[in-house]
């Protein structure tokens, strides 16, 4: 017994592997004669192309397919006539044959091929070609989408840099949109922003419309129509197939020849900013992703308004704020202008009032006293008395007029800062003063330091806190003073100073007055038992003021008082 198998095996494997490609192979395969006419057509190409084998075979390739490139076509089978292996790409050519599309949801309108095509040989003869034909369309299609995401991304990327860097985002607007357009296939676009009333939005950026169109869409209440009703609900709105709607907000899109649309409020937290829409005037629809990737772009954009926004309005509070504390200065400069002078006429005014009264004062005073001493004798008890409290007046008014003097000399004194020896100062006035040029009324203690000031004033400053120490000492007591100089520590802008200390042994000056006592006419003591006119430490304080230096005193009443003054040091 013998089988097929036996007979002829190989003959038989052929016919089982042309049956294959014949009725199953996923690929086509057309075989040619040389005149390019048609002598097999397999099972897929009958049902990718939509032609029965009968239809095809014994035609030319360009019979079959009238709409080919017949000079193309003609130039990749004659090199395979002239035994040439060939590989058409699809990337190259995108299809040899015009099939329909396989993958409907692509914007390939034809299927993309990729074809080998090569001479056919039968006894080392060439008898004609044979094609080999592959649908690539979803590998294509897959690649298309792969490559806009990634274009997508980096432009989401750009876009993001850029928004976080400008000033002006609705400037950016239009650049972004130019690069946008492509990816989304939106062939238009809108940009409103909220009035400042807030019912409003209003046009701010446009592309793709002409100009009458711009006209229409100007202003929008919000509310009105698809980008009114984005702007009203906050939420992205997306409308396909514009044109079969029946929605009457859709009527103003639907004029315009809009297909598609979608519309992204622009919003930050509860903060409606503006709307962004796009529109389509070829496509049906935006595809998921689209929609997504212009929702991402709305987003980045709304947070770009908004910092911009905060930055304005940070930048007006500044400008503001800077404009105000000027006006205070001026303000400030100008009154202490007039208060410096109003002050320099007070000062004058009390000069010449103490020193214009000096004369007639002294004329009173002189002549109570000749009274006195020539009349005195004539004169009845009560008389005298009078006449004793005359002169006693006329010596005080004297007193006063004199130290206003001093204190208005205080003021106009000319300011000559030097270095100046305490120590000498202060021997100088000791040996004017009967008191305390005596024995152990005076003692100076440590270091002596020079100190920037004016002698001059220091001079009358330690003349007042000496006599003063010397004043304000209980009868029973002997007035003992200690003079000190101390250095200080300083600082950057005052590298050193010296305090000098005049302690005294007398009444003291109870706490809650120790401010006070510099202050002019203040006088804390009684007044019966030590004269005075309460300008001598108003002097201090004056003069102290005029060198640049400080000044205080620490006292504890029954035990004595320090008083300080403190200048810059010269030895530094
Ligand atoms: P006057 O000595 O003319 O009274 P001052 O202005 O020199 O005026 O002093 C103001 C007041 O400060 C004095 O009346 C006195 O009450 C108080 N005072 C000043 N120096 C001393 C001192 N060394 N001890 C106690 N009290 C003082």
């Amino acid at each position: 017994m013998t089988t097929a198998m036996d007979i002829n095996p190989e003959a038989e494997l052929n016919a089982a592997i042309l049956g294959w490609l014949q009725e199953l192979a996923p690929q086509g395969l057309l075989i040619t004669d040389q005149e390019l006419r048609i002598r097999s057509w397999n099972h897929w190409l009958e049902i990718h192309g939509g032609i029965k084998a009968g239809e095809a075979i014994g035609r030319t390739i360009f019979e079959v397919f009238p709409e080919v490139d017949v000079a193309r076509t003609e130039n990749i089978f004659k090199r395979a006539l002239k035994g040439e292996v060939q590989v058409v790409s699809s990337a190259l050519h995108g299809c040899l044959f015009p099939f329909p599309s396989t993958v409907r949801e692509s914007h390939f309108e034809r299927m993309q091929q990729t074809a080998r095509i090569a001479p056919l040989k039968a006894q080392d003869e060439l008898v004609g070609t044979i094609t080999i034909l592959e649908d690539v369309t979803q590998r294509d299609w897959q690649t298309f989408l792969m490559r806009q995401q990634q274009e997508r991304d980096q432009f989401l990327s750009w876009a993001l840099a850029r928004l976080l860097k400008t000033e002006e985002p609705e400037g950016l607007l239009r650049e972004l949109f130019s690069r946008l357009h492509r990816l989304v296939n939106a062939e238009a676009y809108l940009n409103y922003m909220v009035e400042p009333d807030g019912k409003n939005v209003r046009l701010h950026a446009a592309e793709g419309w002409t100009p009458e169109q711009e006209r229409m869409l100007l202003e929008l209440e919000i509310g009105e129509a698809l980008c009114g009703l984005a702007a009203e609900t906050h939420q992205p709105l997306i409308f396909p197939r514009v044109q079969e709607s029946h929605e009457p907000r859709a009527e103003g899109a639907k004029r315009l020849g809009l297909r598609a649309y979608v519309a992204h409020p622009l919003v930050l937290g509860e903060q409606l900013l503006g709307v962004l829409a796009f529109g389509k005037f070829r496509q049906e629809n935006f595809a998921p992703e689209e929609v997504e990737f212009l929702s991402t772009v709305a987003q980045y954009l709304s947070i770009a308004l908004d910092r911009t926004r905060r930055e304005k309005a940070l930048r007006q509070a500044q400008n503001e704020l800077r404009a105000h504390a000027e006006q205070l200065e001026r303000e400030v400069a100008e009154r202490t202008e007039s208060l410096r002078e109003s002050l320099k006429e007070m000062e004058s005014f009390t000069y010449s009032v103490a020193h214009d009264l000096r004369a007639p004062i002294r004329f009173l005073a002189g002549y109570a006293r000749a009274l006195l001493e020539d009349h005195g004798e004539e004169l009845s008890a009560q008389a005298s008395s009078y006449v004793n409290n005359i002169q006693r007046s006329a010596e005080k008014m004297d007193a006063l007029t004199r130290d206003l003097l001093r204190y208005s000399h205080v003021s106009q004194e000319k300011l000559r800062l030097l270095a100046v020896n305490v120590v000498e100062i202060v021997t100088e006035l000791m040996h004017g003063d009967p008191i305390l040029s005596q024995d152990k009324v005076l003692v100076f203690e440590g270091e002596n330091f020079p100190v920037i000031a004016s002698p001059v004033l220091l001079r009358q400053c330690l003349q007042n806190l000496l006599e003063n120490a010397v004043k304000f000492v209980p009868p029973d007591r002997e007035p003992r003073i200690v003079l000190r100089l101390e250095r200080r520590p300083g600082d950057i802008l005052s590298p050193g100073r010296v305090r000098i200390w005049v302690e005294d042994n007398g009444i003291g000056i109870a706490p809650e007055f120790q401010q006070k006592v510099f202050g002019i006419f203040e006088r804390v003591c009684d007044p019966h038992e030590y004269q005075g006119t309460g300008i001598g430490l108003a002097i201090v304080a004056k003069a102290m003021q005029r060198m640049g230096g400080s000044y205080g005193v620490e006292s504890e009443p029954g035990k004595g008082s320090r008083f300080w003054l403190e200048f810059e040091s010269s030895e530094f």
